[in-house]
Order: C-alpha cells, then structure tokens, then sequence
C-alpha cells in the first residue's frame, strides 16, 4: 500500500490545521511499522513520503508516549554503524474482542498489532428464547478477561462485542434472531450492568461483516466481495469497493432469508422457502440422520461429524449435503448476478465443502457469456476458520486505533 504524506498539499490548501496534519502523519509512521515491521528512519522516510526529519520528530512523540520502541538490530557487526530499528509496541494497552455465537462465548484479548494475548471459552448451553443465562455467561467471561488484562499489566484501548445476529438503533441492540431463539435484547445494556468495568464505549456489531471484512484481507486483489457462512445459521456479508455494504437497515448480507423455494417450508423470518429452511444446518443435520447428535453433542461437535462423513463419501450425508448444495449454488448464482463480485467466499462449516458448492455454481453458470474465463466469479474457501469475525474485530479496532496513535495512550 502506497501511504504518502499529506502535510504539503493538505496545508497549502488549508484544509486542515496543523494538529490533524501531524495526527495523520503519526498515523502515517505507525501504520508503515504495522505494515513492515520494524524499520530504520531512513527506511520509513523512503516508503512513506515522509522527510527524514519528519520522521525523526514523529518517532520522537511516538517514542515518547510508548507506542513505538526502539531496538538496535542484531546481525548489524561489521558493517559501518548499525541501524536502529523502530518498531510498534503499545506493550501498555490491550484490545478486546467478546463474540457471542450459538454456542458459546469467547474473549479475545490481544495486543495493538493484533497478535493474541489471552483466549478464554465457555458453553452457555443455548437456551433458546433466554438472553439472561447468555449474558451471565458473557459477563462471566468478560469479567474474567478484564481480570487478565490487568494481571498481564495493559489497560484497554478498545472493546467489540461481536454477536451472531443483526443489530440495529441507538443505542445499538440485537434486533432479534432464530439461532438462540432472541427477541430484540440489548447485550451491552446487560453486560455493562453485570460488568460495570466494561468500557464506556464498548461497540455491538454482528459478526458476518467483521468476518468477511478479515477474509478480504487474505485475498489478493480483491475488492468486490461475497462472504457467506454457515454454523448456527446461515449469515453474510457484500463487500464494494473494499467496503461492507450494510443497507437502509443495516440488513444487507441476510443471504439465509433469500426466498428460493416457491411456497416451501415456512421459515422463523415470516417468509416461505428461504435458502435457511433447505440448507441451514439443522435442515442438512436431520437429513443426515444427525439430528440426535445435534441435540447430545452440540451444533459444532455436529457439523464437524456432517463436514467428516460428506468428506469421506457417507451416503446419506452426502445425499444430504448434495441438497443442500445445489440450493447454494442457485443463491450465488442470483447473487453473482445482482452483485457481479470478483469472488465469493464461504465461511463457517461450508469452508471446508467450498470445492462442492464451487463445482455446482460452475455447473449452472451461463456459458455463453463473452469472455466468460475472465468474468467468472470464484468461489472459494475461508482460510480464517472459526476466528474470521474475533480477528475482523480485533483488526478494525487496531486500525481505528492507529488512525489516531496518541489516543491509545490516553
Ligand atoms: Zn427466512
């Protein structure tokens, strides 16, 4: 990524006053060390625009309130004066991701960068139709990560609540969802009354988006994007233009309640043969016979054993699955139609059938379409597991954060 200085043109325009300059410029020298990893001076000067003793001033103020440290390099003998190395710490400060899903709630503390500090897990059970017993088990939780930042010594710079259902107002709530059974349910109301530690400033975001905005950033070139996923139900996201596209009512990417089946089954959403009633997990589970695992061992323990039979050739879970598939495929195919993405990628439990869903998608393509190798629209695989929305959370908060670097230190 090309980061230039700004200071010249946006001061002769007197578009900005001298303190966002240096805001943005800090933010320049920061973000390099985030990007290179530690860097001389000279070699910050070089990739970002900046003059030398720009960087020298900046690094100052950043040395100063501790976000960067400074290091001389080891293998740096005989060769004239070695260089010292700046690099990007915050050793001081922690962010933290809370992700609630359908099965369980996890706390994920790492450091600015991003690299992990600190995961604790714990089942709530799902008991359907009950926010109360879930948000005791995320305030459980919490409290237990809080305790951990402040045993490892770092104060918090920044907090998401990830959740598995659409949120929406202000402030933010979860708008309602069929997984666990909500209504609308303000999570950060009730934690903060559990967990009166909890930041101010704590955001609510549901998962997809934070997921598909970590998978865009392992896929080169990628701009245009489809994420869809599938564990406790089936959720997405669109990414334009290197943007989440949320919607007039921040319900963009609800690629579960996509009406397929003319007059199916009736669906949790109001609507009839929505792509989650043929190939949401608890559809694919019963028809392979999974359905008793499901209810003694828990959805995850379930779809790993469904994702393990299709894999080996079981019959009736690949018959099962082959269902399933087909109707996916038929969603991306109005989807790749409506949205014209360069890829599309699949998350959750469908990661590892990506391959399937992709054969299905090719097989119903148009081929007669000019040029069609070029504007085929890929389907492939998540690469993030389980962790793309903790990390799609944890590594928007640490961009956010070096947008501005001295407020962490605030
Ligand atoms: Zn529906």
């Amino acid at each position: 990524m090309a980061l230039r200085s700004s200071s010249a043109t946006a001061e002769a325009a007197g578009t900005l006053v001298s303190g966002d300059v240096r805001r943005h410029n800090l933010s320049i020298v920061a973000r390099y060390l985030l990007e290179n990893g530690p860097s001389s001076r000279s070699q910050i000067a070089d990739g970002t625009g900046l003059t030398r003793g720009s960087v020298t001033a900046l690094a100052a103020v950043l040395l100063d309130a501790a976000i960067i440290h400074e290091a001389s390099p080891e293998n740096a003998r005989g060769k004239g004066r070695p260089l010292t190395l700046l690099s990007l710490a915050a050793d001081h400060v922690a962010i933290l991701a809370l992700q609630l899903d359908a099965d369980r709630v996890t706390g994920f503390l790492t450091t600015i960068t991003g690299e992990p500090l600190l995961r604790i897990a714990e089942q709530h059970g799902r008991p359907m139709g009950q926010p109360e017993p879930v948000l005791d088990v995320m305030a459980s939780v919490l409290g237990r990560t809080l305790d951990a930042c402040q045993d490892l010594g770092r104060r918090l710079a920044d907090m998401t609540v990830v959740v598995f259902a659409p949120v929406g107002g202000e402030p933010p709530v979860v708008i309602a969802d069929t997984d666990l059974g909500w209504g609308a349910v303000d999570v950060l109301g009730g934690l903060r009354q559990r967990e009166p530690r909890m930041p101010p400033d704590a955001a609510l975001l549901p998962d997809a988006p934070l997921a598909a905005s970590a998978e865009l950033v392992r896929l080169k070139d990628t701009l245009d994007m489809i994420y869809l996923k599938s564990n406790s139900g089936i959720g997405g996201a669109i990414i334009l233009n290197g943007t989440v596209v949320e919607g007039a009512h921040r319900l963009a990417g609800a690629f579960g309640h996509v009406p397929l089946v003319p007059d199916g089954e009736p669906c949790g959403c109001g609507q009839r043969g929505c792509l989650v009633t043929v190939a949401g997990p608890d559809a694919v589970l019963h028809a392979a016979g999974l359905g008793p695992l499901l209810v003694a061992g828990g959805l995850e323990a379930a779809l790993d054993e469904l994702t393990d039979r299709v894999l080996a050739g079981e019959p009736l879970a690949l018959a099962a699955w082959d269902g399933a598939a087909g109707w996916i495929a038929r969603a991306l195919q109005i989807l790749a139609m409506s949205i014209d993405p360069q890829a599309i990628v699949l998350g959750g439990y469908w990661a590892r059938l990506a391959d399937s869903v992709a054969r299905r998608f090719a097989d119903i393509r148009p081929p007669t379409w000019p040029d069609a190798a070029r504007m085929a629209t890929v389907v492939v695989a998540g690469r993030l597991d389980g962790d793309a929305a903790l990390l799609g959370a944890v590594w928007s908060a640490r961009d956010r954060l070096l947008l501005d670097p001295l407020r962490i230190s605030i």
